[in-house]
């Protein structure tokens, strides 16, 4: 532009190198007399080369001029909304401006009787190009809005998978009240009136897929009214034995621990409580001589085998249509392979099922109950037992001879709380929000996990074709709504600052 100025400073020679536009306008461009075009230049460098300036001067052409500068700013429009503005258009624009307002003292038809045929011409030959220049730019903008979302599909997919930390930070709660199930609740044996303890015979801990610490763990189980837990963590005792150590040391007998771990693989859950070693779980759908010698082995060990939540084992898994579990042993069998009791109540739900096997075979099963607390939440059951003292001893006693019953609130207890907020999950979870977005075009089932490193179920995926194709059509309609109120909106503009300059030029 500066350019184009400092040349028309020197003298008003049009530059040769503009492009063909510029020379078809060169015949009418041209000034006829230096002095002349001096004039309306010299006002337009005074005025900062603004163009109402020159309308100021040559107030006589306003009709040309308004013309003139419609199809020069359309054009530059153009130019700018491809992002591709080439100085030759510019300067075709610029000169064009020139002319009307440097050929406005005879007015049409006297200095520049071509002038309104010349414009015909200019706009059929603009028409075509326009188009072009519109539709590479419509391709442009949609390779690039493409482009956008492959990448943010690329990092948002991966951060989604793994990357995103969990929302809350479990390491800072506290638990500060002091719940007793004992003033609102009875035993479910009404006769079990005599009882010393309320245990939680199974919960986890940090030590497989838990969130809190067995230190959390036993001060959040005091909190909602229990004396003792079997700490029964996926696959391993190390959790529990970190439990009793604990207690031990801090809260004598207000807190009793009893070890064990839960035998978790695809056929069936089970906690081994009274063991003070892990027994290795292999492989993910053991046969029933395999089950059989881990039964086995607890007992020689000196401890028990607890069948863990028959009701989730055997809830029916859509889109396989079979058992969270499939093939779990029946409780005949598992009676038959000497187990020694049931879960009949956890978290929430109450087997009853279960619990009348149990009433059924009272002479060789007991039932317990259990949070299978992964977080803190409500509390719905707790074991009852009558135990000569509140050693680990005394109460697997009671429970090896099946003296049991609990206590069951199904609508849980009432404090809870969330943990505070981790700021790393804030962080990552932008992210992990937009691959949870791509997720939503297929479903992803991937069945229950057998907590060995695989899945009970084989991987099933849909992906929904037609959503990801309606997708790109609200992409495309999106992109073309945003041109056409862009054109609009621009186009507008334009319209009021011509009308703006129009009026100034009246009033000059
Ligand atoms: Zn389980
Ligand atoms: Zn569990």
């Amino acid at each position: 532009m500066s350019h184009f100025y400092s040349e028309q400073e020197k003298g008003y020679e049009f530059p040769e190198r503009d492009s063909s536009l510029l020379d078809s306008y060169a015949g009418i461009a041209k000034p006829e007399s230096t002095a002349q075009y001096g004039e309306a230049s010299s006002v337009s460098m005074h005025s900062g080369g603004s163009q109402p300036a020159r309308h100021r001067l040559h107030s006589g052409q306003i009709d040309s001029e308004y013309d003139s500068h419609g199809s020069s700013l359309a054009y530059s429009g153009h130019g700018n909304i491809a992002g591709q503005p080439s100085r030759a258009n510019y300067e075709t624009n610029r000169i064009v401006g020139g002319r009307s307002g440097g050929g406005g003292d005879g007015g049409p038809g006297d200095s520049w009787p071509q002038a309104p045929d010349m414009r015909g011409e200019r706009r059929r030959a603009s028409v075509p190009r326009l188009l072009l220049c519109g539709l590479l730019h419509f391709i442009k903008v949609l390779v690039i809005t493409i482009l956008v979302i492959l990448l943010m599909a690329a990092v948002g997919i991966p951060v989604s998978d793994n990357g995103v930390p969990f929302p809350g930070d479990y390491t800072k709660m506290e638990f500060d009240w002091q719940l007793d199930p004992r003033s609102y609740l009875t035993p479910f044996n009404a006769s079990f009136t005599d009882y010393n303890i309320l245990l939680d015979a199974h919960l986890h801990t940090i030590y497989s897929d838990g969130a809190l610490s067995p230190q959390q763990a036993i001060e959040f189980s005091l909190a909602n009214g229990f004396n003792a837990i079997i700490v029964t963590d996926h696959q391993t005792v190390e959790g529990s034995l970190a439990a009793k150590q604990y207690a031990e040391e801090k809260f004598g007998d207000r807190m009793t621990i009893i070890t064990g771990m839960e035998y978790t693989c695809c056929r069936i859950h089970m906690n081994l409580i009274g063991i003070n070693e892990s027994i290795p779980v292999s492989p993910p759908f053991p046969s029933d001589d395999e089950l059989r010698g881990v039964i086995d082995k607890v007992h020689s060990m000196g401890g028990m085998v607890i069948v863990n939540h028959i009701p989730w084992s055997n809830t029916t898994l859509l889109p396989w249509d079979e058992a969270r579990l499939p093939d779990h042993p029946t409780r005949e069998q598992l009676l038959d392979w000497g187990v020694d009791g049931f879960e009949v109540v956890n978290q929430g739900t109450f087997d009853l099922r279960t619990y009348q096997f149990i009433q059924d075979h009272s002479d060789k099963l007991v039932a317990l109950t259990g949070s299978d607390m992964h977080y803190p939440g409500p509390s719905y059951a707790w074991t009852t037992i009558n135990a000569p003292n509140k050693s680990a001893e005394a109460i697997l006693d009671e429970i090896r001879n099946r003296r049991t019953s609990f206590l069951l609130d199904a609508s849980g207890t009432r404090p809870v709380q969330d943990p505070p907020y981790n700021p790393n999950y804030f962080k990552y979870a932008p992210w992990g929000l937009v691959g949870d977005y791509f997720y939503g075009y297929a479903d992803r089932y991937r069945g229950q996990y057998s907590f060995q490193a695989t899945f009970c179920q084989k991987e099933v995926v849909n992906v929904h074709h037609s959503m990801i194709g309606w997708f790109f059509l609200w992409l495309l309609i999106a992109i073309l709504v945003i041109e056409v109120l862009y054109w609009f909106f621009h186009w507008l503009i334009l319209l009021v600052a011509r009308m703006i300059r129009a009026r100034r030029s009246r009033h000059a």
